[in-house]
């Protein structure tokens, strides 16, 4: 997240090649430029990766700006990037039909260099702090992994996608076992950071892509497993565990192990109704962890859930 060293993206899109060598040559020292001759190449490469901000002209053949800003809007992977236009079109009307469409800035037509280059580096600047802190809301401030918050959107939308395509959706939830006898006997600064080497060995070991790992709360965690059936799911989990032990973190205090050691609670299914949304498979989740706590901890317990 050094968002000094790394060049921000800007996308040029207009349709004459001689505008874009223009601001391609304006802007190219301090930013990396992508350009689209017409609007249906600048929507292709913005939603294939987003740039940080989109230089567009009005007055294009086939699609114009218009069309395209209202596009980029109407789409969730591309409705942040800020938008400016630059364009030969002066009228007022013009420019309150650009604003309407939520662009952030309106530039003209033979523009002035140094007017521009600053209008950009406001735009540039913002949204470098909005990005920063849309990441900071979603990071847990004790271990640096996704937080709560960031894992009910990422299940809410992992259920939508998994009840679209009729595939498997898996949740593992974990809970450090007697945690609050490690907490009372090494103290709470020692507890700290038990669950950032925790969280720091779970992450080691969720790897693959859309694999999703949060503190869930205290001494729980939890991850997501999208397209993943309860026999994977189950793996992943006893994975988990042993890398907890692996670990081999004394806990003295601890009836399960002579380590930390975790309780996990494995849940799947194919989601087939909305209006549950994913609680019951939380649901199911908790309940798997609760009959791991009583049947000794430190072990894995897993259910299939055939219709949530
Ligand atoms: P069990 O095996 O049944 O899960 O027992 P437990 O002791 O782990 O469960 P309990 O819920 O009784 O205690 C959880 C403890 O986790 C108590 C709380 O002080 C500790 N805890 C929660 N959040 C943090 C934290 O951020 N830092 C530290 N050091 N401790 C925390
Ligand atoms: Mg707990
Ligand atoms: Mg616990």
């Amino acid at each position: 997240m050094n968002m000094e060293t790394k060049k921000n993206r800007i996308l040029v899109v207009d349709d004459s090649e001689e505008n874009i060598d223009i601001l391609v040559s304006l802007f190219q020292k301090d930013y990396m430029i992508t350009a689209a001759i017409n609007g249906k190449k600048a929507l292709e490469i913005a939603s294939k990766r987003p740039p940080d901000l989109i230089l567009l002209d009005i007055m294009m053949p086939e699609m114009n700006g218009y069309e395209v800003c209202h596009k980029l809007k109407g789409n969730d992977i591309t409705k942040n990037i800020p938008v400016i236009f630059i364009t030969a079109l002066s009228d007022t009307l013009d420019e309150a039909k650009a604003f309407n469409l939520g662009a952030v800035d309106y530039i003209t037509k033979p523009f002035q260099p140094v007017i521009t280059k600053a209008r950009v580096r406001t735009h540039i600047e913002l949204k470098n702090k909005t990005d920063m802190l849309e990441t900071l809301v979603s990071l847990d401030g004790l271990t640096g992994i996704f937080n709560r918050r960031k894992f009910d959107e990422y299940l809410n939308a992992e259920w939508k996608r998994a009840l679209r395509v009729q595939t498997h959706l898996s949740l593992i939830l974990m809970d450090i076992d007697h945690f609050k006898q490690f907490n009372d006997h090494y103290g709470h600064a020692t507890g700290d950071d038990c669950l950032r080497k925790v969280a720091n060995e779970l992450n080691n070991v969720i790897k693959r892509d859309n694999d999703f790992l949060a503190r869930y709360g205290g001494e729980e965690f939890v991850v997501i497993l999208p397209n993943t059936a309860i026999n994977g799911a189950k793996h992943v989990a006893e994975v988990l565990r042993m890398a907890i032990t692996k670990l081999n973190l004394p806990h003295e205090y601890s009836s399960a192990a002579s380590h930390v050691s975790l309780s996990l609670g494995v849940a799947s299914t194919i989601p087939t109704q909305t209006s549950n949304l994913p609680k019951a498979l939380i649901e199911a989740a908790d309940e798997m962890l609760y009959k791991s706590k009583k049947n000794g901890r430190n072990q894995v317990n897993a259910i299939e859930i055939d219709s949530c």
